[in-house]
Formats: structure tokens, sequence, C-alpha cells
């Protein structure tokens, strides 16, 4: 399977509008980062993991036309305000010729409930079962998918398995996803001994690390994610969802330990 980082920042992205840090300032690209989302390429099948705000962007970037399956990891504004843009993607698979007699496909999505709940508020004209007035133009097809909260695997593109990895952001429950040797955690700040027992004997974890120094209320800080990170002991760590304050990628990547990176937009695994 290949991994690509479509967006490594946080809520803001870096740059920052309006600061002027040596990070914001950075001529270097692995120092912009678009807000975080990842997709991942397994036998043919594109699966995007959230839809930020800068999806459109990203999707451009990465000649990315069609979506087999996306999943959410939890319904805020920077892992889900790139909705409204999937509506091009089902026409973009038939490069804007749509054969006759030819339904568009729906772009399944997984997310746990009050994931898909906020979803549907947030983007409520998409469901026509919404109880609002269906808006007649060009919508983003979707279908939802339930993650069971006792963290059952499910299977996704009729035949890969996920395992639904749990933890804790703020007042809300956050998801990560494994998939094969490969997990992908952002977003939260604690996790039980039962889910991280989940993130064992991985070639690679995406994790989810705000910045170095001060402590944040719902998001990992470098000592906290090397505390995952020594407990699991993959094979290699990325770390995303990282702020201005993680400092110019050059520097900071030589004070990591040798199988820990900073992803950077663009970069590409191969797992
Ligand atoms: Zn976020
Ligand atoms: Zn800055
Ligand atoms: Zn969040």
């Amino acid at each position: 399977m290949k991994l690509t980082f479509l967006g490594t920042g946080t809520s803001t992205g870096v740059p920052i509008l309006g600061c002027d840090c040596e990070v914001c300032l950075s001529k270097d690209s692995r120092d912009k980062r678009l807000r975080c989302s990842s997709l991942l390429q397994i036998e043919g099948k594109n699966i995007l993991i959230d839809c930020g705000p800068d999806f459109r962007q990203q999707a451009l970037r990465s000649n990315l036309n069609t979506i087999d399956a996306l999943l959410f990891t939890h319904p805020h504004s920077d892992h889900v305000g790139g909705i409204d843009d999937l509506r091009t993607i089902p026409y973009a698979s038939f490069h804007w010729k749509i054969p006759e007699g030819v339904d568009l496909p729906r772009i399944p999505f997984y997310g746990l409930s009050f994931t898909n709940a906020a979803i549907k508020k947030m983007f409520y004209y998409c469901f026509p079962d919404s109880g609002n007035e269906e808006y007649k133009g060009m919508l983003p097809l979707l279908e939802p998918h339930e993650i069971n909260s006792d963290g059952t695997p499910f299977e996704i593109c009729g035949g890969i398995s996920v395992t639904p990895v749990f933890a804790t952001h703020g007042n809300l429950t956050t998801t990560g996803f494994r998939i094969g040797k490969l997990a992908y955690l952002t977003d939260f700040k604690t996790i039980e001994k039962k889910e991280l027992d989940k993130l064992y004997d991985l070639d690679v974890l995406v994790l989810g690390m705000l910045r170095h120094n001060r402590l944040h209320a719902s998001h990992l800080r470098l000592d906290e994610a090397m505390e995952i990170v020594n407990t699991v002991k993959p094979k290699q760590t990325f770390f995303v969802h990282m702020s201005h304050d993680i400092g110019l990628h050059d520097k900071s990547q030589d004070l990591m330990p040798d199988n820990c990176h900073l992803a950077y937009d663009g970069l590409e695994l191969e797992i």
C-alpha cells in the first residue's frame, strides 16, 4: 500500500495568516502545511482519511479523481470542512463525460455515530433524509456508514479490513485506523491501554503531534507522543497535525530519533 500525506498541519495550517515567525516565512516547501489529511492507495483503491478545508487544493495537487472510501477521525472543521468539494469527485472519476444511463457512484464514508450525525447536521443539504428541502444543483453524493463503538473491525472497498482505534480528544472520541501494518491516529490527548494494545507490531505509525514545548489540553506534545512510540515501538513513526511551534522542518527533524520523522505535505511512503 502507498500512503501520501496530503496535509500535515494543525487546524490553522502553516503558515498562519498574519504570523511573521521564521517558520511561517520559511521558503522551504516542507514548512508549508495544509490541514491534516492522507490518501491511502491499496490494490488500486483510493482511501481518503479526513476531508478538511484544503481538500480541493490537495486533490488537485495529487491528481485525485476518484475516492473509493472515506474515513473520518472526528467532525472538527479542520477534518470535515472540505466535504462540499467532494461534489466534483463522481464526475471527475468519469473525466466529466458521463456515459448515458450511468448512475453516478456515491462515496461511502465511515465514522462513529456522533461523527456521522455532526456531518449530516453541518452538510444537511447533502442528505435527502435530513428533512430539509433537497437542493437541486450539484451535491456531494455520500453514503454514510457507522463504525461500531465496540471497536469491531469493518471492511471497506469490498474486502480491506480496518480496525478502529479510539482515543480521547477534549470532550470527544476520535477514531484512529489500523490497516495491516499501518496505523493512523491524530487529534487526541489520552488513549486507554486496550486501544493502545491495537498498535503493536506496526511498520508505520502516523501520530498527531502538535509541538515540542507548551502542553495542550487535547493534543499530544512531543514528549507525550514519544511515550506512545516508546511503548508500542513501531518500526517508523511519522508525525502530523503540527503547528508553526514545531520549528523549521530542517532543524526540528535533526532533533528526532532515527526512526521518527516529521511528515510533510506530499511525502509518499510504500508500506
Ligand atoms: Zn485537527
Ligand atoms: Zn508562525
Ligand atoms: Zn480535532
